[in-house]
Parts: structure tokens; C-alpha cells; sequence
């Protein structure tokens, strides 16, 4: 998500480091101390402004949900959107998901949330695709035995790219939809900022549901 800079972003995520963590390695082990209670931990890896991850929160307070996000400015606007609700079980990261394993312990997330992540069509980018088998090993490491993926987008290329990738890694499908929004699985749905403007436009929402066989 590319937005202009802001000069404010930087300074709000540095006088807010009980909900943004700038250094998640120097955290790994103790994330569970960040929030009020024990309880399962769920990420989601590219959140953007938030939307979905501060929607997550609010509709399972027995649910820890953590949103990292690569852009700073970006990750701010999450922040500054998060803090009037002050949710005791929503926590924030700035930095590269190509890193969780050095930010996680193994085992430590109950699972994992892709929405909408920048597909890099290009054939000679596809290292940067978040689920290129490089992440899965990441993704595999820090998840629970069984832990699960679950992966939005409005793209059919990434879609394909991703059921072949996860595939092809040996993950088990637990549910492929090819037109969310007119499913079943709608019920439950909390909807991203990008899932709301592309199905706005009248483009099918794509979902995948895996684990890991680990
Ligand atoms: N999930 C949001 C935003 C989708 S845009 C929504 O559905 O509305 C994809 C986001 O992933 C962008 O904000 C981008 O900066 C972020 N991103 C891309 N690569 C990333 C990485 N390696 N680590 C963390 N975030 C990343």
C-alpha cells in the first residue's frame, strides 16, 4: 500500500510503544506479556491501515491479534485509527514479515491472516509474493502444529500462484471460495479496506483456508 509520507507517523508510533513495537525481536518470547490477558495469538502479515485486524479485535476479545505492517506511514495511520479504541488485545508491529522468525518463537501463533497482499505479477518478482514457499517456511515455523492460513485477495494470478504454492508445500486445504461474499463463509466475515473497495466494484472476493501439516 503505497501512501505520501507523513511527518507526523514516525513520532506517533515512537510515544506509542505499549501498541507499536518498532524492534519485535527484542519481544520474542514475551508477546503474551503485551496483552491484558493469555490468550491464542493471531497475525495478520501486510494489514495496512488496520481495518480488518481492529475489526478482528473488537468481535473476539478472547482472541490476542497482532497487525504488521512493512510501511511506517501506513502502520501509523493503523495506530492513530486504533488508539481511540483502546483494545487490550490488539497489538502492532512495523517491520518485514520475511522476518517473523526472528520476531516469534515457534509455535507461537495460533494463525495467520493474508488479505489482499501485493500480488507482483511480475515473473521476476515472484520471490516478493507472501506466500512464495520462502514465507511459507517462516509462516510454518511460527504457527502452531496444524496452525492455519487463511488468505483473501481480489487477484486471480496471486490466487492461483497461492493455492499452487501452498499446495505444492504440502499444506491441506481446509476450504478454496471463488465468490466469498455470496457464500457461506460471508457470515463470519470481517471485511478489509481493500476487500470493501474491489467488492464495491462488483469483483468476486477469493479466500483460501489451509494448514500447515507440521
Ligand atoms: N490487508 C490490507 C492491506 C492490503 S495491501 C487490506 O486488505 O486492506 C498489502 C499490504 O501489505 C501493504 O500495506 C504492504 O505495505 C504490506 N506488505 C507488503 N509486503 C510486506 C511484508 N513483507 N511485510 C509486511 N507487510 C508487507
Amino acid at each position: 500500500m503505497r501512501v505520501k509520507h507523513k511527518k507526523w507517523a514516525e513520532p506517533l508510533m515512537a510515544a506509542h510503544p505499549e501498541k507499536m513495537v518498532l524492534d519485535p525481536a527484542t519481544v520474542k518470547g514475551h508477546w503474551q506479556d503485551r496483552f491484558e490477558k493469555e490468550q491464542p495469538i493471531q497475525l495478520e502479515v501486510g494489514m495496512g491501515k488496520g481495518q480488518f485486524i481492529i475489526g478482528m479485535a473488537k468481535k473476539h476479545p478472547e482472541i490476542n491479534f497482532i497487525g504488521l505492517e512493512i510501511e511506517k506511514t501506513v502502520a501509523a495511520i493503523a495506530l492513530k485509527k486504533a488508539l481511540p479504541e483502546e483494545l487490550p488485545n490488539l497489538q502492532f508491529i512495523c517491520a518485514d514479515g520475511a522476518e517473523l522468525t526472528d520476531f516469534f518463537m515457534d509455535h507461537q501463533i495460533d494463525k495467520l491472516f493474508l488479505n489482499f497482499s501485493d500480488p507482483w505479477p511480475k515473473k521476476r518478482h515472484t520471490k516478493r509474493r507472501l506466500t512464495y514457499h520462502t514465507f511459507l517456511r517462516g509462516y510454518e515455523k511460527v504457527v502452531r502444529p496444524q496452525g492455519s492460513l487463511e488468505l483473501k485477495t481480489d487477484n486471480m494470478g496471486f490466487f492461483e500462484f497461492s493455492l499452487m504454492s501452498l499446495n505444492n508445500y504440502g499444506m491441506k486445504f481446509d476450504g478454496i471460495w471463488l465468490d466469498l461474499h455470496h457464500s457461506d463463509e460471508n457470515a463470519n466475515n470481517v471485511e478489509t479496506e481493500y476487500e470493501h473497495k474491489f467488492s464495491e466494484l462488483g469483483q468476486p472476493i477469493y479466500k483460501v483456508s489451509a494448514h500447515f501439516d507440521n
